[in-house]
């Protein structure tokens, strides 16, 4: 049975954020484990994501791409809805969860009125990053365990050689977490998740 479609929600308010832009915020109280809204957008592949924004600026990580999954990616900057306003936040207080190939909104914890709502964007690292990935990414989300960027993990994984020692105390946290929750906020030539595993969590 398809899922209706949740392209607004009673739940919450659009307005700008401190922490980036436009954010959302909760009109009122919101229950832990509420669906709040469906992240909606063009549904396109991988290719055309890419083709899309080839000629994105790389310095600019400001475009609405979400990975469902291997094949599907949305573009919220095409017939998106509010879902695309929400910031992240390395401590959110909601998740994207991914059901019959759509994405939803969902709280992790009760949310005041007023309150922004967050989640964790966990945007996977790849080879060909820029150098300055993590200031493209930096995050300002202000919470206590804030990672200082949105990227996953927070560190760029070293070199193999040097890592080799280490590679048992590396192994569970450098492990992409992904897919369910990375939106591809952004890079030039989105290619996140494509090589990069996304098996979820
Ligand atoms: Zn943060």
């Amino acid at each position: 049975m398809a899922i209706p479609e949740m392209r607004t929600s009673p739940w919450i308010k659009v307005r700008n954020s401190k922490i980036h832009g436009k954010g959302v915020f909760a009109a009122k109280r919101i229950p832990k484990g509420t669906r709040v809204i469906e992240y909606l957008g063009d549904r396109i592949s991988h290719a055309e994501a890419d083709a899309r924004y080839e000629d994105h600026d790389p310095n600019d990580n400001h475009t609405f791409l979400f990975i469902v999954d291997k094949k599907t990616v949305i573009d919220a900057g095409v017939k998106g809805n509010a879902a695309r306003f929400i910031n992240h936040s390395c401590d959110g207080n909601c998740e994207s969860v991914i059901e019959q190939s759509r994405v939803f909104i969902e709280t992790t914890r009760v949310i005041e009125a007023g309150q922004e709502l967050g989640y964790d964007y966990e945007i996977g690292r790849e080879k060909d990053d820029p150098p300055n990935v993590d200031e493209i990414f930096a995050c300002r989300c202000g919470s206590p365990k804030c990672r200082g960027t949105m990227l996953w993990p927070a560190k760029r994984p070293a070199p193999k050689k040097s890592a080799s020692k280490k590679k048992a105390t590396r192994s569970a946290k450098a492990a992409p977490r992904t897919a369910k929750t990375a939106p591809r906020k952004g890079k030039s030539a989105p290619r996140k998740g494509k090589s990069a595993p996304r098996q979820g969590r």
